[in-house]
C-alpha cells in the first residue's frame, strides 16, 4: 500500500520540501545572562548543525541522515549538554542518553547511561540497525558500543570546567535536593522531513545536573522525549524530563497529529502547532516546562517552547535561521 508520505511530490505535483528543525536546549536564556562570546559561539554551533542536515537532505539524502548528523555536530560542541559538553552526575560522573527514531518504519534505537562513546545519537542509530533490541542501558550499552566500533572518548572529553562549576553550585545548596531542574537545560534534538516525505526524530543529553541513583529522562525514552511516525510527525523534546515522561509527550503529539489526518490527508494548517502548544499546557499544569520541535510528513515545522528562550534552528530550501530567546521572531511557518 502507497501512503501519500512515501510520494516523492506532492498532490501538486511538486517536489517535496525536505525541512530541518533543531534544538540545543531551553529554559532561562536571557539577553541580560549571556555573555555575547556565548551568544555567538551558541549561534555559530547552530548553523554547523543545520549545514550538517541541510547538506543531507538538500541532496536527497534520508531524514534519519540528517537528524544524525544534526545530532553529532551537536553533541560534538560542548556549549550543549550532549557528548562533549554533558553535565556531571551527583558523584562527578557522565551518563548519557540518547534515542533515534525513524518514521517509515517506526524504527527505533535507545540508549541510557553511556560513558565514553563520542556520539550517543550513532549509538543509539547502531542498536536500531545492528541489534534486535530497541534500548540498551549502561555497562552494557557501553560494550555494545565498543564491539560496534564506534568512537570512544575518555571522561576528561566530556565534562568541561564549566560543567564542574555549575555541579559544584549546585552541591552548595542547602538541604538534600541537589536537583537541577531550574536552569537551562541543554539537551540537544533534531527532527527532519526528507523529499520522500519521510520523518526521523533525534535526541542527545548528558541529563540533569546532579542526578542520582541512575535516572533517566525523557531524551531517550521512545514516546516521551523523542518519537516518529511517517502518519504523524517527528518530535523532540528538551525541559524537565519527569513531565515529559508522565504525559508521554512525543508519542501523545503524534497521536493527536495522526488523529487528525485523515487519509493520509494534512491536518489543517496550525492544527499541529496546536496540538504541541495543547500538550506544553498539559506539561505546565503538571508543574513542568520545557520545549518541543516537530516536523511533519506535509513540511510543517513546528518550535514551542514554555521557558525565556530556547537555542533553536530551521532549514529548508528556502534558507536557514538560528535563534536562542523568545522574543526572536521565528513564527512556525505553514
Ligand atoms: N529533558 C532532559 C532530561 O530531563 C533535560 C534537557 O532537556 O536538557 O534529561
Amino acid at each position: 500500500m502507497s501512503s501519500a508520505a512515501n510520494d516523492v511530490s506532492d498532490r501538486s505535483g511538486q517536489p517535496r520540501a525536505w525541512r530541518l528543525v533543531i534544538h540545543g536546549g531551553c529554559g532561562v536564556l536571557e539577553r541580560e545572562r549571556m555573555t555575547p562570546e556565548d551568544d555567538a559561539a551558541a549561534r555559530t554551533a547552530l548553523e554547523r548543525a543545520l549545514a550538517a542536515g541541510a547538506a543531507i537532505l538538500d541532496r536527497g539524502g534520508s531524514a534519519l541522515d540528517a537528524v544524525e548528523a544534526a545530532g553529532r555536530a551537536l553533541e560534538d560542541d560542548p556549549h550543549f549538554n550532549a557528548g562533549r559538553g554533558s553535565v556531571f552526575t551527583y558523584q562527578g560522573t557522565i551518563e548519557m542518553d540518547a534515542a533515534i527514531m525513524e518514521g517509515e518504519r517506526r524504527g527505533a534505537g535507545a540508549v541510557n547511561g553511556v560513558t565514553a562513546t563520542r556520539n550517543p545519537i550513532s549509538l543509539a542509530r547502531a542498536v536500531m540497525e545492528k541489534s534486535p533490541h530497541v534500548f540498551l542501558s549502561r555497562e552494557g550499552a557501553d560494550e555494545f558500543s565498543r564491539l560496534q566500533g564506534l568512537e570512544q572518548a575518555p571522561p576528561d572529553y566530556f565534562g568541561t570546567p564549566e560543567r564542574r562549576r555549575q555541579l559544584e553550585e549546585l552541591r552548595r545548596q542547602p538541604g538534600e535536593d541537589y536537583f537541577d531542574i531550574d536552569v537551562k537545560y541543554g539537551t540537544v534534538g533534531a527532527v527532519a522531513v526528507d523529499v520522500r516525505g519521510h520523518v526521523a526524530a533525534a535526541t542527545s543529553t548528558g541529563g540533569l545536573t546532579g542526578k542520582r541513583w541512575g535516572r533517566i529522562g525523557d531524551s531517550p525514552v521512545i514516546g516521551a522525549g523523542t518519537y516518529a511516525d511517517d502518519r504523524a510527525g517527528a518530535v523532540s523534546a528538551t525541559g524537565a524530563g519527569e513531565y515529559f515522561l508522565r504525559s508521554a509527550a512525543a508519542h501523545e503529539i503524534c497521536a493527536r497529529l495522526r488523529f487528525s489526518a485523515s487519509q493520509g490527508e494534512p491536518p489543517a494548517p496550525g492544527q499541529a502547532q496546536a496540538i504541541v502548544d495543547s500538550v506544553l499546557g498539559e506539561i505546565e499544569e503538571m508543574g513542568g516546562s520545557g520545549g518541543i520541535i516537530l516536523v511533519t510528513p506535509w513540511g510543517e515545522a513546528v518550535s514551542r517552547f514554555t521557558t525565556p528562550g530556547m537555542y533553536r534552528g530551521e532549514a529548508s530550501p528556502k534558507g536557514r535561521s538560528v535563534a536562542i530567546y523568545g522574543d526572536e521572531g521565528d513564527a512556525p511557518t505553514p
